[in-house]
């Protein structure tokens, strides 16, 4: 057990102002890891599992809902519906963004006919062609999106490989 800090306490000892250099490096993991690998290429990787018949993207390695380990791997389309949208003042800095950007959850189509459609959270991304009107209407939710790639030669196996989702018709 320590010793409270009392009012008498403050000044008592000495404060230094110090700005860390803090540098990381994330490890994926095994299903996040082969996720981005995909994006690299263009894909978009999900997995499945059969007893619940639901597609996960991202993707998990074991199912939420049976706790089972996951059957296979599908590449699901990249387009896909908004479930959710926001509008976000607020640049990944923290800082107050310049002009509002729409940020949705987007689940995707799945190809494969024996898979489900992708699951909830689903993919949460920049959605582009969209206004802020659009997401107070509500008109933003269930339109259709299709995935914007980065060039090949630009892409680095990360979520940015995708500038964005585009509302099409
Ligand atoms: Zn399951």
């Amino acid at each position: 057990m320590g010793t409270p800090i009392g009012d008498a306490d403050i000044g008592r000892f000495a404060t230094i102002a110090f700005r860390p250099v803090a540098r990381y490096r994330m490890v994926p993991g095994k299903a996040l890891g082969r996720f981005l690998e995909g994006l690299k290429e263009g894909k978009i990787l999900g997995t499945f599992c059969g007893r619940c018949r639901q597609t996960f993207v991202p993707p998990r390695m074991y199912c939420s809902h049976c706790f089972r380990r996951v059957d296979r791997w599908v590449e699901v389309s990249d387009r896909g519906t908004v479930v959710t949208a926001v509008a976000s003042y607020i640049e990944a800095t923290r800082a107050r963004a310049s002009e509002p950007k729409i940020v949705g959850v987007i689940r995707l189509d799945v190809d494969d006919g024996a898979a489900a459609p992708s699951l909830f959270p689903g993919l949460l991304h920049f959605i582009c062609g969209a206004s802020v009107d659009d997401v107070v209407s509500r008109r933003i939710f269930g339109a259709r999106v299709e995935a914007v790639w980065r060039p090949r030669e630009h892409r680095t196996g990360s979520i940015t490989d995708i500038e964005c989702f585009r509302v099409v018709q």
